[in-house]
Formats: structure tokens, sequence, C-alpha cells
């Protein structure tokens, strides 16, 4: 049995990972300071032995003895959310990194930093490998939460160099599933909700932008063999599903799936929106014989159905 620390456990991918983790026998302490995540993700394991919830903001230093494993999944992920208090998303990023590694470097853990596709920001390279360094505007308003993001990856790879601390980065590319919050913002969640409720479905811009939907299961998969994998895997490695849709062909999909009668309506493009984004994920199948297994109608039928569950029309 190891001693994990999920930060962000409360979070949508968090508690897919922490029951995860339960389910495999080890003891899980999951912090959070509920800023996006909710106890309700995690109700299922709150009176489980080895589970153990933490209120707490990764901005502040972390003191836990004997960690053998931390998964850094603490930080808003939806552009809503980074972007209402964007000061403190990238102080999240940076001093949550920080404060992770320290406590890696004092109890030896290895530790696993979840970074994003939102390091290449609007890629001039598609679909994106790992070599590719990005474009990414550090003044506008996603860069809270890209720059942030990028400056934990050098503080991952800086604590390798300098302390020796066993490292794991994966750029996640856009992913879905149950217990993502109705109120997420994200344009999965936005569309199955709007369906549901009979609303009109808002495609940002003409719609004709794409993105790679990956199903929570198969992500939180990717990241347990990375974590497992010889410490010679460090990353950053992309884990996505390289399925590649348009948002206009995302909400068709939606309003088929859901039998809703609801129309498209087009709102303003946000600034810096990336106009595509596709992960090449060779390096996650040679590396990790890693590669998702759920196809985006399915994901989206399983997560129609829970939001079924919490949407009223
Ligand atoms: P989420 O918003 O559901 O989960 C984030 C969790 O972190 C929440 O429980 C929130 O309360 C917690 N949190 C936020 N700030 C915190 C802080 N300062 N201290 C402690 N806890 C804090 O989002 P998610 O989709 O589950 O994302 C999880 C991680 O994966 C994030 O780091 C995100 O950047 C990364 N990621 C997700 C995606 C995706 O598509 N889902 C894509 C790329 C990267
Ligand atoms: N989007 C949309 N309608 C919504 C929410 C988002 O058309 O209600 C678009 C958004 O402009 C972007 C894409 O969907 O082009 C994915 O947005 P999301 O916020 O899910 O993730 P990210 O932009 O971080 O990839």
């Amino acid at each position: 049995m190891k001693k994990i620390l999920v930060t962000g456990g409360a979070g949508f991918l968090g508690s897919h990972l922490c029951d995860r983790l339960i389910e495999q026998g080890h003891q899980v302490l999951c912090l959070d300071s509920l800023f996006t995540g909710s106890q309700k993700n995690v109700e299922g394991l709150i009176k489980h032995p080895n589970f153990t919830f933490i209120k707490h903001d990764v901005v502040d230093p972390i003191n836990i003895e004997n960690v053998n494993e931390i998964y850094n999944l603490a930080c808003p992920a939806s552009p809503v959310h980074y972007q209402f208090d964007p000061i403190h998303t990238m102080k999240t990023s940076v001093m949550g990194a920080l404060n992770v590694l320290e406590l890696a470097r004092k109890t030896g853990a290895k530790v696993f930093q979840a970074s994003t596709s939102e390091v290449y920001g609007d890629p001039s390279v598609h679909p994106q490998p790992e070599e590719y360094w990005g474009n990414v505007n550090t003044i506008g308003i996603r860069s809270c939460y890209d720059e942030g993001k990028r400056a934990a990856e050098t503080l991952f790879f800086d604590y390798q160099r300098v302390h020796g601390v066993k490292i794991k980065v994966v750029r996640i590319f856009n992913t879905y599933g149950p217990r993502m919050a109705a109120d997420d913002g994200r344009v999965v969640s936005n569309f199955i909700v709007q369906a549901l409720k009979g609303e009109d479905l808002t495609v940002y811009g003409d719609g004709s932008q794409t993105r790679s939907f990956c199903y929570a299961d198969d992500l939180v998969e990717g990241f347990m063999r990375l974590m497992n994998a010889s410490d010679e895997v460090v990353g950053p490695i992309n884990m996505g599903n390289p399925g590649e849709f348009t948002m206009i062909e995302l909400a068709e999909k939606v309003l088929r799936l859901t039998g809703s009668t609801s129309k498209l309506i087009h709102m303003p493009l946000p600034q810096d929106d990336p106009k595509q984004r596709r992960p090449d994920i060779t390096k996650a199948k040679q590396l990790l014989n890693w590669e998702p297994t759920i196809a985006l109608e399915q994901g989206l039928e399983d997560t129609i159905a829970y939001f079924r569950k919490i949407v009223t029309p």
C-alpha cells in the first residue's frame, strides 16, 4: 500500500483518480481548496478508511510525512474559472508546483504534474508533438493559466536537475466526462447542460475551431501508467484523444444524442481562443502502451446520462 497525495482531488479528474487509487488498495490523501471542486465528487470515498480529505490551498506550504507519490492536479481548468482570479491562478500553478516539489524533495516521493496542451498556445504546428515549444501570448486573458503551467513545467525539470526529484509531467488535451460541474463553463458540459434544459447551444465564433476530446477514464488510466513507468520516463508526454472535431460537429452530436430540439446560437469568440488542437500521442503509445479506447459518442452518452441525473429541464 502506498501513501498517495492527490492535490485537486475533489475536482473532476482528481476525483476519478482518487476512485482508482482507492480501488487499488492505496492510502489516499485528497487535498483541495474546493474552489471549483466539490466534496460531492468524493462522497463515495469519505467513509473509506484509506481516504482522507484535507481542505488546503496549494499556494500555502504542504506538510505531510512519508508520502510515496504526489499527483498535482490542483488548478482551475476551465477558462471561466481560471480567469475569475487570474493572479490566484498563476499563484496556484507556480507556488503549488513549488510546494509539491519541496514536499517531494523532503519525502523522496515521486511527483506528477498535470500540465496542459495550453503550453502549445494557439499552435502553428499541427498536430502537436512534445518537441513543439508553442505559441503563447504572455499578456492575454489565457496567459495566467498557460504561462503558470509553463512555469510549473520549468520548476519540475529544475527540481529534477538540481535536487534529483523524481518527476512525471503529462500534457493533457481537453478531457470530459461525468463529474464535470454543471457550471464548469467548458464546451462539453455547456452544450450538454444547455441541450438538456432546452436552451440554445452557445457556439463561440463560427464554430469551425477544433478540439480533441478524451474521456476521463482513459486519461486517468494514462496518469497511472506514467506514474508507474520506470523513473527514466519523465515526459513531458501528451495525453488526449487524437479524434478532432469542430465545435459545430460537437454541438450536432450533443443535439442528436440528447434528442434535444435546442438551436445553435453564435456568441463572440473569446480572445486568444486557439483555432485547432490535436495531440500527437506517439510517445504515450511507445513508452506507456497507452491510447484512448472510448470514442467521443460513447463518452458523450455516459456524460449525458450523468447530467440527466443532476440537471432539470
Ligand atoms: P477541476 O476544476 O474540476 O479540478 C481542479 C481542482 O483543483 C478542483 O477540485 C479545485 O477546487 C482544486 N483547486 C483549484 N485551485 C486550488 C488551489 N489553489 N489549492 C487547492 N486546490 C485547488 O478541473 P479538472 O478538469 O479536473 O483539472 C484537473 C487538472 O488537470 C488541472 O490541473 C488542470 O489544469 C489539468 N488539465 C485538465 C484538462 C481537462 O481538459 N480536464 C486539460 C488540461 C489540463
Ligand atoms: N466554446 C463554445 N461554447 C461554449 C464554451 C466553449 O463554443 O459554451 C468553445 C471555445 O471557444 C473553444 C472550445 O469551445 O474554442 C473549447 O473550449 P473550452 O473552454 O472547453 O476549452 P479550451 O478553450 O481551454 O480548449
